[in-house]
């Protein structure tokens, strides 16, 4: 029983997750290994023996540190262990053991910290490579090896197989079954590995393929809303600017699915700046003029009262603010008037619905929805997008965001949709200069910002926190009360962040707006939407904080108009890493380059990580690592998908069924209907 609930908590309840329980390691004794300089910074096992008793240390921090001398063919070492105190009495002198972990050299001293270790009597003696798994409280790795050993024996047979002949052919993989059994119990290292590309690429290709076949089952089965006024295209000729051929070109790839039966689902992918909210206007327009309501989602009251600002200046251009009756929906609105609304919206009144989370309650009912458009989706749970697209199913779909993700990348996020990316900014726009800063320039840098203060101009500057300043990070707060009693005491300065109620939020921001305010202190919650073209330069305190996107996010508040811009970015860490990240950010403006190498320096953890929403997480795949093979799974999918749209023949049945288990898997969590 006892074991079952720690089974359960490694996430273990069925057999079949017993069978992809993976290794962590192995203990590789096929190759003559032990602790020496040569070795050092990298994980191996070896044999030892306890040569003297644990000793007991604390560091300065008042940390144990738990010392263990022993020796293996190599010589002595220690093994150590932090806060674990309870280890001391654990080995006697003359114990052997086999440990695992990586080796340390700190000062002259080799060690392994936090080492893995096995009684030498329980390594079996069948192979060379025993696997190693991640520990629980109550199971030890080898614990798990027998029940998984046991489990092997018992149900080996019926392991079935997910990847046709065909495919497994062409590409050289092993079976399943076998490919299960020599991950956990290798025979040779060669198999070992043959045996792990076979998973990875079962893993990528049964994602990828989901995610795409539902794409494709969309475009062969939903029926959708025609929206088919072509009215919109008279506001063309009196556009207050002229569109950008990227805008062109997206507002085509749009217009053509509004105009078709089929159901729009269709990711709009831009840099900041690049002019998607104007693409989403013109897109709701042309649902108006068809005769039905949209409704534009925003993660943010700022943004959604921008939203609707920009829309109502938009449509006065066109003289069309007495046909077009618009309203805004957000949680702050008093109940009352949040009533009066949703009568308003139920009735049809309301054409052009704006609106935060407050439209996902259940009580917003429309009249006769169209189109429905997210902004910054990747702000929202795909089930708060749900939400709303159930509202009506067969309404059109857009979803924008500003993150730009390279497009391997953004298959696997986005493979259900459909994209459209816009990869040119407006004309005019100068590149932001940016720089890096440690402390010891701070004041040079409030002279600059004074300066461009003294010209008329305003500047954002962002920290990381809102309360205290903790040791390595600077306060919103407290940098506020700091720079009003100091460096610009002579400046009319705002506070903003997400504890500020929201008439107050209204009134800084109008402020700043209207050039009252001349700089705007902030977290974070100015990263979306806020539009201030007078605003020129956007400093960043502890930036190595944020990752390159969001750096790059928040940094497209300023360069909005046509004056030139500039970024400073303040980096006291000392990290070599962290000044290369703020490097790229120097070297360019171009979102899809920065998030390219914002994935090199960091891995794809940032991608697929909390923020990852609908694609369930790896258990062998390292999608950085496995870029290449991830191309092939891809190009392999796009053939899969070319032949057999719903896989419906009758060689492809392992593959339907792997994409039928995994539908459901995710069913919560995708666009399907
Ligand atoms: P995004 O939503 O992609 O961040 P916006 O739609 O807010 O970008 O556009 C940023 C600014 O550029 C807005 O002030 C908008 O009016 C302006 N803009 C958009 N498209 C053009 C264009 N084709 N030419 C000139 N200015 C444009
Ligand atoms: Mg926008």
């Amino acid at each position: 029983m006892k074991r079952a609930e720690a089974l359960k908590k490694i996430g273990v309840r069925t057999v079949g997750d017993l069978l992809h329980y993976y290794p962590k390691n192995y203990s590789d004794y096929t190759q003559k290994k032990y602790v020496s300089v040569e070795s050092v910074d990298r994980v191996l096992s070896t044999k030892v023996r306890i040569v003297s008793e644990a000793f007991l240390q604390k560091n300065n921090k008042g940390i144990s540190i738990l010392k263990q001398r022993v020796c293996d063919e190599g010589g002595d070492f220690f093994l150590v262990w932090f806060n674990k105190p309870y280890m001391k009495y654990k080995f006697r002198v003359g114990d052997r053991l086999v440990v695992t972990g990586k080796v340390k050299l700190i000062g002259k001293e080799l060690q392994i910290v936090n080492p893995i270790c096995e009684e030498e009597s329980s390594i079996k003696k069948s192979g060379a490579i025993y696997p190693v798994y991640g520990q629980t409280k109550g199971l030890r790795t080898d614990t798990i090896a027998k029940i998984i050993f046991n489990a092997f024996s018992d149900y080996a047979h019926h392991i079935g197989e997910t990847i046709p002949d065909y495919i497994r052919s062409k590409y050289s993989l092993e079976t399943r079954a076998w490919s299960l059994q020599e991950i956990h119990f290798p025979s040779s290292a060669i198999s070992l590995e043959k045996a792990i590309k076979r998973l990875k690429f079962e893993e990528l290709l049964i994602i990828q393929l989901t995610l795409m076949s539902i794409k494709s089952r969309n475009h062969q089965l939903n029926q959708g809303i025609k929206h088919s006024s072509k009215e919109v295209f008279s506001l063309f000729s009196q556009m207050p600017f002229s569109l950008t051929d990227a805008q062109n070109k997206v507002l085509k790839e749009i217009f053509e699915d509004m105009s078709s039966s089929k159901k729009m689902i269709r990711l709009l992918q831009g840099d900041v700046g690049s002019g998607k909210t104007v693409v989403a206007f013109l897109s709701m327009l042309k649902a108006f003029f068809s005769g039905y309501q949209s409704v534009l989602l925003a993660p943010t009251e700022i943004l959604a009262k921008q939203h609707l600002d920009g829309f109502l200046d938009f449509i006065r251009h066109f003289h069309l603010e007495d046909s077009v009756s618009c309203c805004l929906l957000t949680g702050s609105i008093s109940s009352g008037k949040k009533n009066e609304m949703k009568e308003e919206i139920k009735s049809g009144e309301v054409r052009i619905i704006i609106g935060t989370h407050a439209l996902l309650q259940e009580d917003v009912i429309f009249e006769n929805l169209g189109l429905i458009v997210t902004d910054e989706q990747h702000r929202f749970g795909v089930r708060q997008r749900r939400a709303l697209e159930n509202k009506r199913v067969d309404a059109d779909v857009l979803v924008m965001s500003a993150t730009p993700i390279p497009r391997t990348l953004s298959l696997i996020l986005h493979g259900d949709l459909d994209v459209s990316i816009i990869d040119e900014m407006p004309p005019g726009r100068q590149p932001i200069k940016t720089y890096t800063i440690n402390h010891l320039m701070l004041s040079r840098m409030y002279n600059f910002i004074r300066e461009q203060l003294d010209q008329g101009r305003q500047a954002y500057i962002v920290c990381p926190l809102i309360e205290e300043s903790t040791g390595d990070m600077t306060s919103v707060e407290e940098l506020y009360t700091n720079l009003k009693a100091g460096e610009l005491k002579n400046y009319e300065i705002e506070l903003l962040h997400g504890k500020v109620s929201s008439e107050e939020k209204d009134r800084i921001i109008h402020s700043f707006l209207s050039n009252q305010a001349k700089v705007l202190i902030a977290t974070t919650v100015i990263e979306v939407g806020v539009n201030v073209p007078n605003a020129t330069t956007m400093v960043i305190y502890d930036a190595d904080h944020f990752g390159l996107s969001q750096l790059h996010q928040l940094r497209g508040r300023v360069g909005r108009g046509d004056i030139q811009s500039y970024c400073i970015l303040i980096n006291n860490s000392k990290s070599e890493l962290s000044w290369k990240r703020m490097k790229v950010l120097e070297q360019s403006n171009d979102g899809f380059y920065i998030s390219e190498r914002d994935l090199e320096l960091r891995g794809p953890g940032d991608f697929f990580g909390t923020k990852q929403h609908g694609v369930p997480s790896f258990k062998l795949v390292n999608l950085f690592q496995d870029i290449q093979l991830l191309k092939e799974v891809q190009n392999l999918v796009v053939n899969i998908l070319r032949d057999d749209p719903l896989l419906e023949k009758s060689y492809n049945l392992f593959l339907k069924n792997a994409v039928d288990r995994m539908l459901i898997e995710i069913a919560d969590d995708v666009a399907l209907n």
